[in-house]
């Protein structure tokens, strides 16, 4: 089994371990503190943004027995948890008797639901996941936890029927009933009418949750039934900070990958727990550059060689690898185009970046930096749709090639 092992120690799971994302906080606690808790509520956003670990803190919120204050001034927000209750406790410990999960799974585990086996089978790497990630983690990881390796996944008909079962019962503990749906996209379309009318009416003290990213893959019977509660990207700095102060990267690694992670702190902390792929991304930058500039009539046959076996190096790695490089790709032109203005201040260049960029700065300017950015643009969003990966390198090598020379023309 291949879990992410993020980091060893299991954070509390309270609002003050989120990162970032202070506004949703303040919204989830005032429904708490006004007592007008919407019975279903989809938390949307892309992942690694904090849809999870936001659920997961609100659940232990509504049903702590002793709140506590906190200083806004230092926290941002007002109100959390006192992490010390039974009900704090077992909520820590995933082993809430009225907190539930639906998740989807592949057809051979979902029959093995009502077996002896479904605790250790199911449950248990379930609960692993979420602490070993603090709740930051994707589709991919939940299907590297039972090592799926591209089988079917989905939200069943028999799935709701056992919810719903569950929350027909009075709370154990007195509290709220909590189920949290993770990716309601996966709710398979005979399984929807089951839990409609629950997710309409539920029976008294039961909250839906629901942990969603596209909202266009969710049935519009579920979508209209649900509040749905937007949860933006994470900033450069709280994913920075965050990665600096829970021990997964040093300042150097934290600033590359909080810039490379596009708001999502799972993909941040992919990149900062690899080290090799920075220095990978730039030597790969460094060869797509220099062939691309010079590929000249001169020396025509031998570069234009280089340039294939380049390419074809390229097409053969994954769609991750590519999508990573291409992003990289843009930052390092951003950056050249940075460097070109002088403003040292804002640069995120780390020391062998900007070695390498002090002699490939001159051929970035006016003349082709907009143009270079929008063609790697580009060729981003055509690896994203499984475009002919040997095509768009081929043809970002060309573009490359006349654009760089372009630069080089207009400063010589
Ligand atoms: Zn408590």
């Amino acid at each position: 089994m291949v879990v992410i092992t993020y980091c060893s120690i299991f954070e509390a799971m309270l609002f003050r371990d989120v990162i970032g994302q202070k506004e949703i906080i303040g919204r989830l606690l005032r429904t708490v503190l006004d007592s007008r808790i919407s019975h279903a509520q989809m938390l949307l956003g892309p992942e690694g943004t904090g849809n999870f670990p936001l659920a997961l803190a609100y659940a232990r919120f509504i049903n702590c027995e002793n709140r506590v204050r906190l200083d806004e001034e230092i926290y941002g927000f007002g109100w959390d948890s006192c992490g010390e209750c039974p009900s704090c406790k077992k909520m820590y410990n995933l082993s809430h008797p009225d907190l539930h999960f639906i998740f989807p799974l592949p057809a051979e585990l979902r029959k093995m639901k009502k077996d002896k086996k479904a605790n250790e089978l199911i449950y248990e790497p379930w609960r692993a996941l979420i602490r070993e990630t603090h709740g930051y983690f994707g589709l991919d990881d939940l299907h590297n936890t039972y090592n799926l390796k591209g089988k079917q996944t989905l939200i069943s008909a028999e799935d709701c029927t056992e919810i719903i079962e569950k929350v027909s019962y009075h709370a154990y503990e007195g509290g709220y009933k909590i189920v949290i749906i993770y990716m309601p996209e996966k709710l398979f379309y005979s399984a929807a009418p089951k839990i409609l009318k629950t997710l309409e009416e539920p029976p008294g003290k039961t909250l839906f949750l629901l942990i969603a990213q596209h909202q266009e893959m969710i049935l519009n019977t579920i979508l209209s039934r649900t509040q749905i509660i937007q949860v933006p990207r994470l900033n450069d700095k709280d994913i920075r900070q965050a990665l600096i102060s829970k021990g997964h990267s040093h300042e150097e690694g934290a600033l590359a990958a909080s810039v490379l992670a596009q708001g999502s702190y799972s993909t941040a902390l992919r990149y900062a727990r690899d080290s090799q792929w920075l220095e990978d991304n730039l030597k790969q930058f460094t060869t797509l550059t220099r062939l691309s500039f010079e590929l000249h009539k001169k020396y025509e046959l031998e570069k234009t060689q280089q340039l294939i076996q380049w390419v074809a190096f390229m097409s053969q790695q994954g769609r991750e690898y590519q999508k990573n490089f291409l992003a990289y790709t843009l930052r390092m032109f951003r950056e050249a185009v940075l460097a070109s203005y002088q403003t040292t201040e804002i640069n995120k260049m780390n020391t062998a970046e900007q070695e390498f960029m002090d002699r490939f700065f001159k051929v970035i300017n006016h003349a082709n930096i907009l143009s270079i950015t929008r063609e790697v643009e580009n060729a981003l969003y055509s690896v994203e749709r499984n475009g002919n990966a040997n095509l768009i390198f081929m043809d970002l090598c060309f573009f490359l090639n006349r654009e760089l020379r372009k630069g080089y023309r207009a400063v010589t």
